[in-house]
């Protein structure tokens, strides 16, 4: 029997059009370099409008894709809800992928249009003679600054584009599972794919993220979107300020742990997001600066595992609280979230909250071990995490990709356990484990019980080879400056919590771990740096 209730295709437009007028008053705040400036969902929404009028004026029509190269602010916004709502597609580019990995992901989309902030024209403007679909370059503000423009590019000052155009649009009735934006991994583990998010998608993604046990973003909140939205769709928290009425602050370039430390004093926000490294930052600067950090209530931390001593320098010196979740590009990307079980307190509580959490009930997760046999959810085995769900993709961009995928589930290439009662622990990315006489370290729990040492600032855990064991850890550590710790001390330190054939006999002091393209420890560097004998 079908069911007797109205066809409602759910649509970015919609989000749109309900953020603008229910939450008019709320505000979209830019970091620039003259302080804040802000503008109401209204204002957004009218802009929005013109943007929608100014693509069609240059050709950009159907599923056409826009790219973006821009840092988080309040036009990237306007570009994130204008572009699906006409029925084209985002693009949201990475602005720190290799010069090469951009040029395949523009030309891989077929990107019509790229809108691009000022201050990185200069990064874009050698790559344009390589990009062939790309008929237009729209800079936003109003000046456009100098650069060599191929034949058949055109460039347009953003607020001269808009300029004139009309403050509504007629946003077309779009089937909910078209595309309505789409993101390329970041590479961390191979050449970047394509994901492409459906209205639907976003829709029903944005829901979790505004659930109390889903990130819990709520209206009146001020968010600090830290995380770029050139990465993961800045984990879907501009969609959902829409749908529920929160604030957003963006910090534009401004990422560095100083004018963060500033932000958070002056804009008083509740509410952040962003990966371990920039919350670490944050942490070591507030050391020596005593910046107001006190409005700050809630930040949720991913991308990579949360050492848990970062959790409790947060909440135990500042009183603000670190939400650990799990997610990737290919799944929105929230896929789940530690808030612990109802009726869980102290160090109970806290064991929950330092794993991956559990998953929304959209959100279906299995493990799988090496011979495809599905492992049970006993808290004990160990598998790679497999998911599905309406917000996961089943597929990559335009290429083929099966051996990412088992019978309509996504591999993540993530590995770990499952509690019966649902909660996630990662041990490793697949190729990051250590196998050490046939038994495995997990170079995540290494690195988080490194770094709960006062004298680290980061370490970083890979797998070097072995004549007797294959492989061994070796332990990348970054010291505070003036710290004289050595690799006995700090083997010392390690002794009681885990196994003795675990402790590190390898250890390298380096002044910084490498990051991927978002912040990431960037391990493939790390290998590399150790075969070239720099890791000794
Ligand atoms: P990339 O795959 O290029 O790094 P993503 O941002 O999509 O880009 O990364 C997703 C991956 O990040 C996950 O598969 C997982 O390995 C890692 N990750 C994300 N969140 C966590 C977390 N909370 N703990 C451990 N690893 C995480």
């Amino acid at each position: 029997m079908l069911s007797t209730m109205q066809e409602a295709p759910l649509s970015i437009a919609q989000l749109l059009r309900y953020g603008s007028t229910i939450h008019s008053e709320a505000q979209v705040i830019t970091w620039t370099d003259e302080g804040p400036r802000s503008a109401s969902y209204a204002e957004v929404g009218r802009r929005c409008a013109r943007l929608a009028h100014a693509l069609r004026g240059l050709g950009v029509t159907g599923d056409q894709r826009v790219g973006t190269f821009m840092w988080n602010n309040q036009e990237h916004l306007e570009a994130y809800l204008g572009i699906p709502a006409m029925g084209a597609v985002l693009h949201t580019l990475n602005i720190r992928l290799f010069p090469d990995q951009l040029v395949h992901v523009v030309n891989h989309a077929e990107d019509h249009v790229i809108l691009v902030d000022p201050t990185l024209v200069p990064l874009l403007a050698p790559r344009l003679p390589e990009f062939t679909t790309v008929r237009h370059i729209v800079v936003s503000g109003s000046q456009v600054p100098e650069f060599d423009l191929p034949d058949g590019m055109t460039v347009h000052s953003w607020e001269q584009l808009i300029a004139g155009e009309p403050d509504d649009f007629d946003w077309p009735e779009l089937d909910e599972r078209t595309a309505a934006a789409m993101c390329y991994t970041s590479g961390t583990t191979g050449d970047p794919k394509g994901v492409a998010y459906s209205h639907r998608s976003i829709w029903l993604h944005s829901m979790s993220i505004c659930m109390t046990d889903g990130m819990g973003l709520k209206q009146g909140d001020l968010a600090l979107a830290i995380v770029p939205q050139f990465h993961a769709m800045s984990w879907g928290m501009p969609y959902a300020a829409f749908m529920i009425g929160a604030s957003l602050l963006m910090p534009d370039r401004f990422l560095q742990p100083a004018p963060l430390a500033q932000m958070i004093a002056e804009a008083r926000p509740n509410f952040a997001a962003a990966v371990p490294a920039i919350w670490q930052g944050l942490l070591h600067h507030l050391e020596d600066h005593d910046d107001d950090v006190s409005s700050m209530k809630l930040v949720v931390v991913g991308g990579s595992a949360v050492p848990p001593s970062l959790m409790h320098a947060f909440e135990e010196q500042y009183g603000i609280r670190v939400l650990h979740a799990w997610g990737m590009t290919e799944t929105s990307p929230l896929g789940s979230v530690a808030n612990p079980p109802a009726g869980t307190e102290g160090d109970e509580a806290w064991r929950y909250r330092y794993t991956q959490g559990r998953f929304p009930a959209a959100v279906e997760a299995r493990l799988v071990d090496d011979d495809g046999a599905i492992v049970p959810k006993d808290g004990e085995s160990v598998g790679e995490l497999e998911v599905r769900g309406p917000w996961i993709a089943g597929a990559y961009y335009g290429v083929d990709s099966a051996d990412k995928f088992d019978d309509g589930w996504l591999k993540t290439g993530d590995v770990g356990r499952i509690t019966p009662d649902g909660y996630l622990t990662l041990t490793d990315r697949s190729k990051d484990i250590i196998k050490s006489g046939g038994e495995w370290i997990s170079s995540v729990d290494l690195e988080n019980l490194v770094m709960g040492h006062p004298d680290v600032l980061e370490a970083a855990v890979i797998g070097v080879p072995d004549e007797k064991w294959d492989e061994r850890p070796l332990v990348a550590v970054v010291l505070r400056e003036d710290s004289d710790t050595t690799p006995q001390v700090l083997r010392d330190f390690l002794a009681g919590s885990i196994a003795k054939w675990q402790l590190p006999e390898n250890w390298a002091r380096i002044t910084e771990v490498p990051k991927t393209s978002v912040g990431k420890f960037d391990k493939k560097r790390l290998r590399s740096s150790y075969k070239a004998g720099d890791l000794e």
